[in-house]
């Protein structure tokens, strides 16, 4: 069957398409959703959560209605190495009479029965929609909180109307910045990093501390996964802060610049080009302080590329020349991916994100070979048809793209935050690797035929 392209594109929606060699360079981007487009995207307040979640020794209260909290309860298969307070989702659960006599009183209560029945080492307090619509004032019931319990409560401003994602992580890194800077920082070496922007899903943050450990790097604090608030507030210590992630924690890391000098590089910890990268920036910004850690990067680097090579070959063998098609939150795990999937043998021929910006598409632009279509801010019809018309083996995605995949017949592999497979690191290129390979090569696609490829597929089997 000839491949069609796609009806469904909405007039409004034509300049966030972009299709690779057959038209200038355009993108718009970073704006709004149109409505009705049933935008992939999630609310401002859902942003802000996603970003402070993993911090597992802090109480995170939702204050509106259940269904907020519910949406975001235990968002990410961020695991935390011990308290895991950040599993619990609190909801002040606000009623029609909340919303006309005010949720103050009610948020109060809230706090100071949760704080005294789980003794937390700081509390997010997040704000929704209505919270916005009526005015609580949030500042007003944390500081008092705080005042009388001795722990930082923090207003979270993060209601859900008030502009796209990219609001709430600005709203997240504000909130973490009020925590920056009230700690101790004696016994933090002049080698030293926070690490941002990682949220340790399945465990990956404990596999990059493992290789900044060995470089002999010490790590201040993680900002946020397996994160603890004693460490956040002493961030300001660590003599450079690594940026993973294009759009969650860069807010944070500008702020702490602009207050107390940090400077702060950008990596990515996915695939093994990205990931060897990311080590070598850090090597070459410490290398006036300690003259050995670049040969002890390039040896970590060495054997761990000993291991991975062979085994990403037979991989790379059988997956040679399948297609593939990308769709992220944030771009910097477009870029890595685009990488990897090349390491595989493997065409990109779509890919897109949430909440890129104009660099991002730029650079994503730049790696992408011809024909291959870049979207932002997408929609479910819309990635359905770019999947037939370029008639791809699998789809990258997150949980709302996963039934889009499996509804056409297609493999899928999940690179967002509720996965339980580690993808950072060597190993995780690996990991990646056979998940790939596995859906790929599934014999269930000899049974669930590709749509758009119905009658090929039937005449096959015939
Ligand atoms: S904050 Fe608003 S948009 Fe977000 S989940 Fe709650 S009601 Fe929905």
């Amino acid at each position: 069957m000839p491949a069609t392209k796609p009806q469904v594109i909405f007039e409004e929606r034509k300049g966030q398409i972009y299709r690779k060699g057959e038209e200038p360079f355009h993108m718009s981007c970073n704006r709004d959703s149109l409505a009705g487009a049933v935008s992939q995207r999630a609310c401002v307040f859902c942003g802000s959560r996603v970003v402070l979640y993993p911090i597992a020794d802090a109480l995170h209260l939702v204050h509106g209605p259940i269904g907020c909290a519910v949406y975001t309860w235990d968002i990410r298969g961020a695991l935390s190495s011990g308290p895991e307070l950040h599993r619990l989702s609190f909801s002040t659960d606000l009623q029609e009479k909340d919303v006309i006599f005010g949720g103050e009183e009610k948020l109060r209560m809230a706090l100071l029965e949760l704080i005294n029945r789980h003794h937390p080492q700081a509390a997010f307090v997040y704000s929704t929609c209505i919270v916005g619509i009526i005015g609580d004032d949030l500042a007003a019931v944390c500081k008092r909180v705080s005042k009388e319990k001795g722990i930082p409560v923090i207003p979270v401003q993060s209601e859900g109307f008030k502009g796209n994602k990219r609001e709430g992580y600005n709203a997240a890194c504000k909130a973490l910045f009020q925590l920056v800077g009230t700690g101790n920082t004696a016994n933090v070496s002049p080698v030293s990093i926070n690490i941002l922007g990682d949220f340790n899903l399945a465990g990956e943050i404990w596999i990059i501390r493992n290789y900044f450990e060995r470089m002999g790097v010490q790590t201040v604090a993680n900002i946020t996964g397996d994160g603890r608030v004693d460490d956040i507030r002493r961030a300001h210590g660590a003599a450079l802060n690594v940026v993973q992630c294009s759009g969650a924690t860069l807010d944070l890391a500008k702020m702490m610049k602009e207050a107390y000098g940090t400077p702060f590089i950008r990596v990515s910890y996915f695939g093994v080009e990205d990931m060897a990268d990311s080590l070598y920036a850090v090597a070459r910004f410490f290398q006036n302080k300690d003259p050995q850690i670049m040969t002890r990067t390039q040896e970590l680097v060495r054997e761990e590329l000993s291991v991975l090579s062979p085994k990403l070959q037979e991989f790379r063998q059988a997956l040679s020349g399948k297609k593939a098609a990308i769709y992220v939150g944030g771009a910097f795990k477009a870029f890595s991916l685009v990488k990897a999937f090349r390491l595989l043998g493997m065409k990109v021929v779509m890919v897109g994100s949430q909440t890129g910006t104009k660099e991002d598409y730029e650079e994503l632009q730049e790696i992408t070979d011809e024909g291959t279509i870049i979207v932002d801010d997408s929609n479910p019809l819309e990635l359905s048809s770019f999947l037939k018309e370029k008639e791809v083996d699998i789809f990258v995605g997150g949980v709302k793209e996963r039934p889009i995949a499996y509804k056409l017949g297609v493999g899928f592999c999940d690179h967002n935050h509720e996965r339980k497979e580690a993808l950072e690191g060597f190993v995780g290129m690996f990991n990646f690797a056979q998940e790939v390979y596995n859906t790929v090569m599934s014999p269930v696609w000899h049974f669930v035929p590709r749509r758009g490829k119905e009658k090929s597929c039937k005449q096959n089997r015939r």
